[in-house]
């Protein structure tokens, strides 16, 4: 089973308010496709199959009051979950965070709800976000719904993946340093990180705040669209949210590409990435062509670079807002004689092996006599890259690159390497230290019959031109396998 079989967003939810449909209806599918497939993808941490029937009731019972519940009518939607819902575990599949109810909604799930959607899960994730594969969360593994020996990305692995194998047409993400785009890719769905204040954070639990972004996971580029346009907009609960309402993405879906100068990152468009994932960058690089785009390269010199500045940056940021999991103010407690021997077996006992390599590197960037060394050069880097991008988006309109350096790799292939696992993050990087939006869109697969993502990227608020685009290459895919 694959993306794109079962109805989408924007189709379920006309149907639900236009009365031919019922909600209830619509999540029992979901549910009875989740029953059969989850016990080997584990895409979930949670499925709230109560909870979410008792919400299709409701969008049921407002549309036979006459009612519109909205323009999510009934769609189910399934939510990282390191994004906080009230009274519902939280755990951002950590054990740190055991048995912790948050006593809030996030923005986004608060956005949700009033758009008639329904939530009927929260997804696995590399523990608080940090990794590329999933493998890093504390209760196993989400897999690949296309192949269970692979991996699905991460580390919104169990987002992605929910969506890949239908148990919701949409879902939520977060997106640090590619983790919306890297899952999407490997799993064959779109997947979008829209530029920095689109959508507000509140709510997300913070893993490196000056990069992290929520953001839409979807079968098609329609339904992402509207979920952005939804979730999107100023938010006075995030002091980052842009004061502007939520980019017009749907109404410009059909406006093509034509005279739009678009640029392929030469930087990454060759080594490091794996040659069918390059065939199929070029490939959509002619349908963007054909569809009257100029093609050219762009330089992103410092884009080489983004990776070593992430590492710090993120872990530096990293390493300050996990300080606040100290056994006191959330879940799990290992209790000691002192205070600090408490906080010290509570955090010894709560992370994870990856996230404690975290803390400690971005400490030991943060600390005295190495802060300029490394943080302060690190944040030099980031305006480096901020002037790259500027310069090419002085001749283009939108740059072009993989998403990932390769399709899905096998679980347990790089776990014992982080140095390896890293480096699936060189294409995504680079927009999130800018601030820049970016999306994932399926075009075809590799050699070996796994999805292949590229990668649509666009200056400051530049969603409408980058949905634009792609929607003209999901479009050519639609048309290939006719
Ligand atoms: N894979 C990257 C990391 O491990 C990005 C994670 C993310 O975007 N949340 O940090």
């Amino acid at each position: 089973m694959t993306a794109g079989v079962a109805p989408t967003a924007v189709s379920i939810a006309a149907e639900v308010r236009g009365g031919t449909r019922s909600a209830r209806s619509v999540v029992e599918e979901h549910l009875a496709r989740i029953a059969e497939r989850e016990p080997a993808i584990h895409a979930f941490n949670l499925v709230l199959r109560d909870e979410a029937l008792a919400a299709a009731d409701a969008v049921d019972a407002a549309v036979a009051a006459g009612d519109d519940p909205g323009p999510l009518a009934g769609v189910p939607v399934a939510l990282k979950d390191n994004l906080c819902t009230r009274g519902i575990p939280t755990t951002c599949s950590s054990r740190i965070l055991e048995g912790w109810r948050p006593p809030y909604d996030a923005t986004v799930v608060e956005r949700l709800r009033r758009s008639g959607a329904i939530t009927i899960g929260k997804t696995n994730l590399d523990e608080f976000a940090m990794g590329s594969s999933t493998e890093n969360s504390a209760f196993g593994p989400t897999r690949n719904p296309h192949d269970l020996t692979k991996v699905p990305g991460g580390s919104s692995g169990g987002s992605a993946a929910a969506v890949a194998a239908n148990f919701a047409p949409l879902a939520l993400g977060s997106d640090t340093g590619g983790s919306i785009r890297q899952p999407a890719s490997l799993c064959g769905v779109v997947g979008v990180k829209p530029t920095y204040g689109v959508v507000s954070r509140y709510g997300l639990v913070a893993f490196a705040s000056s990069l992290d972004q929520i953001g839409p996971f979807a079968t098609t580029v329609h339904d992402a669209a509207l979920l952005l346009e939804i979730i999107g907009g100023h938010d006075p609960l995030d002091s980052t949210s842009i004061p502007s309402p939520a980019p017009s993405l749907v109404d410009v879906l059909d406006r093509g590409v034509d005279g739009l100068r678009i640029g392929i990152i030469g930087e990454l468009a060759g080594e490091g990435i794996a040659p069918d994932v390059l065939a199929r960058l070029h490939e959509a690089a002619n349908v963007l062509e054909k569809a009257g785009a100029i093609i050219d390269t762009a330089t992103i010199p410092a884009a080489m670079y983004g990776l070593s500045a992430y590492y710090l940056i993120a872990p530096a940021e990293a390493s300050s807002n996990l300080a606040r999991y100290d056994g006191v103010r959330y879940g799990l407690r290992v209790d000691a004689p002192t205070t600090a021997e408490m906080n010290e077996l509570s955090r010894t006992a709560g992370f994870g092996a990856e996230v404690k390599r975290r803390i400690m590197l971005g400490t030991y960037a943060l600390s005295a006599g190495y802060y300029d060394s490394y943080y302060g050069k690190a944040q030099k880097v980031r305006t480096l890259i901020i002037n790259d991008f500027a310069k090419a988006y002085e001749q283009f309109d939108l740059l072009l690159s993989p998403t990932s350096p390769t399709t899905a790799f096998a679980l347990g292939a790089k776990t014992s390497d982080p140095l390896t696992m890293y480096l699936n993050d060189i294409c995504t990087i680079p927009s999130n230290l800018a601030g820049q939006p970016a999306m994932s869109v399926p075009f075809g697969v590799g050699d070996d019959g796994m999805p292949v993502g590229v990668q649509l990227l666009a200056p400051l608020q530049g969603e409408p031109t980058m949905f634009r685009a792609a929607a003209v290459l999901e479009a050519a895919m639609k048309e290939t396998s006719r």
